[in-house]
Formats: structure tokens, C-alpha cells, sequence
């Protein structure tokens, strides 16, 4: 279709779950009062030097395990100078030379076929503060604030060798990315709350040359799916820019979300960090022991629980991927499982109704109020015929919202399915005598006749008849 090809490099910075800095004892608890988690240290004040948090290293370390990376035993901090109100100190304590984790790799799945992605390094880094522009964005403020809450949280970058293909694919591979970080408890992944970012760097080529494109980096997405469409218009952007016979210009560009376009920044030709050597703070040593000891604390991860709910409950694969997407799920449908032991109707409820509700409602499974067990208690009530499965949608949503009881929904709603056969039977009779001609129409063979019927005492009811038992009745009463 295009005689271009994209070629995209992702950064991912992950902040790590740490209770407390980089390298001071503040708190790094999400949300608090802008500036009340600060010292000398964090606020880079004169004379001030910090010290290494372990549990840091320890998250880092485990995060470059599960980007399956090597991982370095004698790395160090260096300085990244630049200038810039939201970095206090003048510099940004970064791993420039000896990234703690280097030569990893992701696979994801692209149309069912295995593609590889390749991880160039995975380093620790500091936070900077954050700016909050009056006017909502530079452009249109008169001042900024700033909030040094998040100066010197902890942050591993995650940087991606240029083999990434197209939006999609950069969307497989934050979701991976995402997920195994995620099921190893090293970070809490959330975009909306700045936990991971991710910038994008892209370029294209003419197909079939190997050498790289100019590339521009591209900001500002807050979700994955923005990610995603960013990259696809930087793309076409820039074809459309080579078609005219111009050149792309490297710059940072930033993604404006409603426009659904990308827009000029800065320019930046190769900006000049002059790094050195973060004299202040010791090298770290791992020895192998001591890594091996993380890699003991790793536990199941989505592709290997993927495999287990194939193999031993028998979920189809897609199902398996989806609901092992995010750990939370994974444990929603295994806690639901031990409860309700029919894997494939538990897995047809998560994928079609939970997922419905939570992606039409923005949210996240933790904000709704539906459990497992309600949901194996909803099952149940289906199974045994006291409800319809169409009923059981509407009983699952007010779970959803409220987080009620199923029983008790069914009887506050009244919506209890009529299985009792005394009380059909006296109002199947009554739909007989009415309807002479479907019934002659059956007698004479016209077995889908019967269906209009069942209609006739589902509309008598309101729906709360049980179809099975009204379809197993008639056709007995016609039959005499
Ligand atoms: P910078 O110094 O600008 O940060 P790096 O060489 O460190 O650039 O690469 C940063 C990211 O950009 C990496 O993910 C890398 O894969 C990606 N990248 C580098 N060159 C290109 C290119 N020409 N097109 C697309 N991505 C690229
Ligand atoms: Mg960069
Ligand atoms: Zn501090």
C-alpha cells in the first residue's frame, strides 16, 4: 500500500513501587499535597547527598528480569546536566554509561504470529518535579507551578531497539511491557497517574533499505491507545512530508489529543548532556547470588499463566491472552473459578459483560463492585434456571455498580424466573386454547410452530418464564 515503512523505538519510564525516594526517606505515596514530600536531598539543596534506596535495586533488577535482560554486577550512577525548573540540583542522576539491565527482549503476538522486540537497556533514574502550567498547557501560561513531589522517586527507563513496526505493534508491546511489570509487583503501571510514560521515536524508510530514517520523538500520549494513534499519524505525517520532496526535521513533537495530530515542540539536534560520573554515590556490586535470590521472588508471569489456563482448564487461547492481560483479571477469573469449576462460562462473563461495563464506564476492575464470588453465586442461580441468562446481564450490572448480593438483586427486582410447572402449566393452557391454528400447525408437522408459542407465554409472563421448561412442557401437551 505505501512504499514506506515506519520504524518506531520506544522509552518507557516505569516509576517503581518503593515506599519511599531514590535516595531519601520521603514519601513516594501518589496524590498528597503539592510539595509535602520534600527534603534537602529530593529538593537538591546545597550539601545535601543521599543514599541509595536497596529496595530500588532490588525492583530494578527484577524488572530487567522479566524484560529477560542481563543484567549488569558492576554498574554506577552518572550526572545528566541540564537546566530546568522541575530539576532543582542542575542534573538528573541517571545510568548513562552502565545501565543496571541491557539486552532483553520482548515477544508479542501480532496476528497470531510471534514477533521479537529487542530492548536495547532498562537504567535507573530520578524523577524530576512536575510543572503544572497555569493556563493548562506552556503555551498559554503566564506562570507554572511546580511540585517537587515526584523529585527523586525512582524510575527505570525502558528503551527499545528501532524494530517496531506500526501503531499496533507499539500497542502489543506497552501491553506486554505492562503486564509483566505488573505480575512481578515491580511498579503499579497506571498512565493516568504518571506510574509508566511513554515517548516514541519515529521515523520512516523507503521499503527494503536498511538504513535509519530521521526520527522524531513524539510526547504527551496518556494512554496506550493515544500511543497508538500518535504514532500513526507522526507516520503518515512524515510520508507525506517526503512525498513533497521535503526532509524531516528532528525535533520533539508533542501529540494534542483532541486535534488527533502531532505539533512541533522544540527542535532537538542531539542536545549535549555533558555526563559524567556520579562521584558521590558508591558503584553498585551485585554478585549472582544476590540476583539469583530476586529472580527466586519472581512469580507466574502472563505468558506462562496464559499456557496454564489452556492447558489445564481448557479456555481457548484468545481467552486465556485477554483475561491474563492484567493480573487483576487473572485473579478475578481464578478466584471465580475455585467458586463456579466451569471455566469457559466464566471467561464468556469477563470478557463479554465485565469488560463491556468496565471499558463503557472508563474503569478499572478494582473500582467495580462486583466480586468473584458474586459472580460464581450469579452463575449458580442461572444454572439452576431461577433466572435467564439475559436477566443474569442485568443482575451482573447492578453487582457491577452496587456490589449486591445476586439473590437479594433478583428479589428486590422481582425478576426470578417462573420454572415452577403448576403455575406454567395453567398459563400454557390458556395460550393453547387462544392460539387453535399455531397449534393446528404443529400437529401437522410444522415444528417451528412451537416457537411461537413458547413467545405467547414469555410475553404472558413478562419474560420470567423459564424458555427450557415452557419448550419441554408444550411440546408434551401437544403431544397428547
Ligand atoms: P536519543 O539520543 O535521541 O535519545 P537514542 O539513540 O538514545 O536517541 O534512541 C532513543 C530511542 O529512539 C530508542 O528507542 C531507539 O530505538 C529509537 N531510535 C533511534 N533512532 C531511531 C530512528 N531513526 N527511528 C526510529 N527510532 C529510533
Ligand atoms: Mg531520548
Ligand atoms: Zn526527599
Amino acid at each position: 500500500m505505501s512504499n514506506y515503512e515506519a520504524v518506531i523505538g520506544l522509552e518507557v519510564h516505569v516509576e517503581l513501587k518503593t515506599h519511599t525516594k531514590l535516595f531519601c526517606g520521603c514519601s513516594t505515596e501518589f496524590g498528597k499535597e503539592p510539595n509535602t514530600q520534600v527534603c534537602p536531598v529530593c529538593l537538591g539543596l546545597p550539601g545535601s547527598t543521599g543514599v541509595l534506596n536497596k529496595k530500588v535495586v532490588e525492583l530494578a533488577v527484577k524488572a530487567g528480569l522479566v524484560l529477560n535482560c542481563k543484567i549488569g554486577t558492576y554498574t554506577w550512577f552518572d550526572r545528566k546536566n541540564y537546566y530546568y525548573p522541575d530539576l532543582p540540583k542542575g542534573f538528573q542522576i541517571s545510568q548513562v554509561f552502565r545501565p543496571i539491565a541491557y539486552k532483553g527482549y520482548l515477544d508479542i503476538d501480532i496476528n497470531g504470529q510471534n514477533k521479537r522486540i529487542n530492548i536495547t537497556r532498562a537504567h535507573i533514574e530520578e524523577d524530576p518535579g512536575k510543572l503544572i502550567h497555569s493556563g493548562g498547557s506552556i503555551m498559554t501560561s503566564h506562570y507554572s507551578y511546580v511540585d517537587y513531589n515526584r523529585s527523586g522517586m525512582p524510575l527505570i527507563e525502558i528503551v527499545s531497539e528501532p524494530e517496531i513496526h506500526s501503531g499496533e505493534e507499539a500497542g502489543a508491546y506497552l501491553e506486554k511491557l505492562k503486564a509483566n511489570l505488573e505480575y512481578a509487583g515491580v511498579s503499579d503501571v497506571k498512565m493516568e497517574q504518571g506510574s509508566l510514560r511513554c515517548d516514541a521515536n519515529v521515523s520512516v524508510r523507503p521499503v527494503g533499505t536498511t538504513a535509519l530514517g530521521t526520527k522524531t520523538e513524539i510526547k504527551n500520549m496518556n494512554s496506550f491507545r493515544a500511543v497508538q494513534r500518535a504514532i500513526e499519524y507522526e507516520v503518515e505525517r512524515q510520508i507525506e512530508v517526503l512525498e513533497d520532496g521535503d526532509r524531516v526535521i528532528q525535533e520533539t513533537r508533542g501529540w494534542d489529543e483532541n486535534r488527533g495530530i502531532t505539533l512541533s515542540m522544540r527542535n532537538k539536534e542531539n542536545p549535549d548532556y555533558r555526563c559524567f560520573i556520579e562521584h558521590e554515590l558508591p558503584p553498585i556490586e551485585l554478585t549472582p547470588e544476590w540476583i539469583a535470590d530476586v529472580k527466586g521472588t519472581i512469580p507466574e508471569l502472563p505468558d506462562a499463566r496464559r499456557k496454564r489456563l489452556v492447558e489445564e482448564h481448557g479456555l481457548p487461547d484468545y481467552d486465556a491472552g485477554v483475561i491474563t492481560s492484567s493480573l487483576a483479571l487473572a485473579e478475578f477469573f481464578d478466584a471465580a473459578l475455585k467458586k463456579y469449576p466451569d471455566a469457559k462460562t466464566i471467561s464468556n462473563w469477563i470478557m463479554g459483560e465485565l469488560l463491556r461495563l468496565l471499558n463503557a464506564r472508563n474503569m478499572e476492575l478494582s473500582e467495580a463492585k462486583i466480586t468473584p464470588d458474586g459472580l460464581a453465586a450469579l452463575l449458580e442461580l442461572i444454572e439452576k434456571g431461577s433466572i435467564s441468562n439475559k436477566m443474569g446481564k442485568e443482575v451482573f450490572e447492578v453487582m457491577f455498580e452496587e456490589g449486591k448480593d445476586p439473590g437479594q438483586i433478583v428479589k428486590e427486582k422481582g425478576l426470578s424466573q417462573i420454572s415452577d410447572e403448576g403455575q406454567l402449566s395453567r398459563i400454557i393452557d390458556e395460550v393453547i386454547a387462544k392460539n387453535p391454528k399455531s397449534v393446528a400447525d404443529f400437529q401437522s408437522g410444522k415444528k417451528q410452530a412451537v416457537g411461537f408459542l413458547v413467545g405467547q407465554v414469555m410475553k404472558a409472563t413478562k419474560g420470567q418464564a423459564n424458555p427450557g421448561v415452557v419448550n419441554a412442557m408444550l411440546r408434551e401437551k401437544l403431544a397428547q
